[in-house]
This record gives structure tokens, C-alpha cells and sequence, in this order.
């Protein structure tokens, strides 16, 4: 599943591509895919140029004037560009947003997990409020104090608190347990057990870790990859995840893999002990 880095690489590469392009063209054939009303989705976007795709969390904003539409990628969605006269026949291609480049931008998604939805630009912070969206993991956005605070009467497990969303955006499998292993925090340790130093510690953490997932350019696993098959190198870097019986590189203890809330989770047994109340 694309988590931030993997998104925001796609983002970018999108803007490279299609900013400043006019959709000409719409079609949709995989319709529940649209969240919106269909009808005014294919009325409105022949003719709109895209002004800027933009990113929150895991959300793709494409920027349309007074609309956007709004794109997750969920567990296998992804974006490629053809010459519209060459078009390959794809059994997963569930949208086609023909552009004035002579290009087609085509949404293909094997699991059909992925959503659009077309909003009005003033509706899109209330859009995220009431997904409850965290902030944006970087310095400024994501703040210590609210994070402090809503860990401190929490008693639910770390890791799929952080998967939520509602801490911080923009965190997946992967990246969380790179996160609570660089904080050298057991994943199922609970948030008022923390100490205020070691959310310090765990915020730093977040932000470091997908900074450097975007910095990499996100990474490849299993069959994600983003925008015209361009590869991040981040899982050459990754440090407990799918590192299962490996040693840890901070202590040489083998990595362990245990099921956590329904996820596959790795951490060092030893760097990451639960804390004992
Ligand atoms: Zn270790």
C-alpha cells in the first residue's frame, strides 16, 4: 500500500507531467470508484486544467479551479501516461482523463480499493476534518503538544493508533515500523505509557523517517510502483521491515515478526521492550 513518500513521489511526478494540462476528455469504467455524483464528475472536468496536484496525507488534490477531485490510491492504485492514440487495452484501467497535450492520463487499480471524489475547493478542509485527518508530518504542521496530550490518556497500541491517521497523516505498514523502531518503542506499547522525552523522541521519528522515504523517493515493494513505473530505492534502506530473523543493525538480536491488530509487524526484541507498569 502507498504510504506518504510513496504518494508524494507519485505527486511529484504528476506535476511534472500534467500541471498546466487541460482535460479534454473523461471516461470512467469502473464507476463505484467515484464517490461523488458521476454525472456532474464527467460534466465538469472536460475543460478544467489542472493547476497543481497537491497531496494531504495520502490524498492526491488535483487542483481545478473552483473544484478538486480528490484522489487515494488505497492498496494498488496508480497513474500512467500514453500517447492518446496508443492507449493499451488494460483489464484494470478504470478511468481515462484525456488531456490537451495529446496525452491520457489513466487510472488503473487491480484491487479497485481506490476512490475519487470531485469537491469544492472551500469544502476540502472539512472534507479532511471530518476523515479526521492528523497534521502533516513535518516540523511546523505536526505539533508536540497535541500529540503529547492525546497520547497521554491513550490506551490503545501504538502502532495501529499511528496507523489511524488521526495522530499525524501519512503513515502505512511499513513506515510505522520503521518509525517505533527508530524510537526504540515496542509496537504494542501503550500511549500513556510514554514518557514525555520518548514522544519527543517518537515525533522526531516520524517526521525523520518519511522525510527520508520521500527523499528516496519512496520505496518498491511487492508489486507497488509508482507513476510511470519511476522506482524509489527507500526499501534498500529500511531497517526492521520484511528484516524478519535478520540482525538488528543497532544490537545484532534477530528481528521478530508478529501479528499485531491484524498486521504483519516488525521490531527488535531488544532495542524495543515494552515498558513494564
Ligand atoms: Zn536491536
Amino acid at each position: 500500500m502507498p504510504e506518504l513518500p510513496e504518494v508524494e513521489t507519485v505527486r511529484r511526478g504528476l506535476n511534472q507531467l500534467v500541471r498546466g494540462q487541460k482535460i479534454t476528455a473523461v471516461s470512467v469504467r469502473y464507476e463505484r470508484m467515484i464517490q461523488s455524483e458521476l454525472a456532474e464528475f464527467l460534466q465538469f472536468l472536460p475543460g478544467q486544467t489542472i493547476s497543481e496536484v497537491g497531496r494531504r496525507g495520502k490524498y492526491l488534490l488535483f487542483h481545478l479551479g473552483r473544484k478538486t477531485l480528490v484522489s487515494h490510491l488505497r492498496m494498488e492504485g496508480k497513474y500512467h501516461l500514453f500517447p492518446s492514440d496508443a492507449v493499451p487495452v488494460g483489464k484494470h484501467f478504470h478511468a481515462f482523463f484525456v488531456l490537451s497535450n495529446g496525452q491520457t492520463l489513466v487510472y488503473q487499480d487491480v484491487r479497485k480499493f481506490g476512490t475519487m471524489v470531485l469537491l469544492n475547493q472551500a469544502d476540502l478542509t472539512t472534507f479532511f476534518e471530518d476523515k479526521k485527518i492528523g497534521p502533516e508530518p513535518d516540523a511546523e504542521s505536526f505539533a508536540l503538544q497535541p500529540f503529547r496530550q492525546s497520547l497521554a490518556t491513550s490506551h490503545k497500541k501504538l502502532k495501529p493508533y499511528l496507523l489511524d491517521q488521526t495522530l499525524v497523516a501519512g503513515l502505512g505498514n511499513i513506515y510505522v515500523d520503521e518509525v517505533l523502531w527508530l524510537a526504540k518503542i515496542h509496537p504494542a506499547e501503550i500511549g500513556k505509557n510514554l514518557s514525555a522525552q520518548k514522544v519527543a523522541t517518537l515525533r522526531l521519528a516520524i517526521i525523520s523517517v518519511l522525510a527520508e522515504g520521500v527523499r528516496r523517493g519512496g520505496s518498491t515493494i511487492r508489486s507497488y510502483q509508482n507513476v510511470l513505473g519511476l522506482t524509489g530505492t527507500m526499501q534498500d534502506y529500511l531497517k526492521v521491515y520484511g528484516k524478519t530473523g535478520q540482525a538488528c543493525q543497532r544490537c545484532g538480536r534477530q528481528i521478530e515478526k508478529i501479528k499485531l491488530a491484524g498486521r504483519g509487524t516488525h521490531y527488535c526484541p531488544k532495542c524495543q521492550k515494552l515498558k513494564k507498569v
